[in-house]
């Protein structure tokens, strides 16, 4: 990393839910493989502390990506990072949930084009507010536009296609789990990687099932 290049952090917590989730899906070992490829060994054993300081760098996070992808391969590194998010928001759920205010009782019963805005909003404001990642959301009759305007899953990375699945994975299962068990299509259709200007994950409002 150049001198100059500004250094941006997520809390200690969230890089700690990363690293579980992706010991929940890759294993121990796995995940200690994926962590040696990306030059980050000290993490294996010590997953950063429970708390809420800003000191998990977005390098070590797009590294981390970067790693899974050479192990597995690209499309097989997809998929796995998909599941990885999937498995944070689990986590993020029991960190992040109750002061999002997306287990209230009151939330649970908006109907559910409106609980798709709150809660995008809710879920975007705790990276805006807490993190130094950017969100910014936009949206139509038919789709959320989910714009990463500065994104570590692909922190100073240069790729041929959108490679942050694990935003799209997490994104997936918190619809999932605001709608009460229904899937939608989320697709991530620019990245800054590939030289967009944000990385942009496209939400479906309606349903697929
Ligand atoms: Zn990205």
């Amino acid at each position: 990393m150049k001198a100059s290049a500004p250094t941006y952090f997520y809390p200690n917590r969230m890089g700690r839910i990363i690293l579980l989730a992706m010991e929940e899906v890759l294993g121990r070992h796995g995940v200690n493989a994926v962590l040696n490829l990306a030059s980050l060994p000290d993490y294996i054993g010590h997953y950063p502390p429970h708390n809420q300081d800003i000191r998990f760098p977005f390098g070590h996070i797009s590294q981390v990506q970067n790693a899974i992808e050479s192990a597995y391969g690209t499309r097989g590194g997809r998929g796995l990072a998909l599941q990885t998010g999937r498995a944070c928001f689990k986590y993020g759920l029991r960190e992040f949930g109750h002061g999002l205010g997306l287990t209230d009782l009151a939330f649970r019963l908006l109907p559910l084009p409106v609980k798709l805005k709150v809660g995008s909003e809710a879920f975007a404001g705790l990276f805006n507010h807490g993190t130094d990642q950017r969100v910014r959301l936009e949206a139509d009759e038919k789709f959320i536009h989910w714009h990463i305007q500065r994104c570590p899953l692909c922190w100073e990375r240069k790729t041929d296609s959108p490679c942050c699945h694990l935003a799209a994975g997490l994104l997936q299962e918190a619809l999932y789990w605001v709608s009460g068990g229904k899937c939608f299509l989320v697709e991530e259709t620019g990245c800054i990687a590939c030289g967009d200007s944000a990385c942009t994950i496209v939400i479906d409002q309606i349903p697929i099932n």
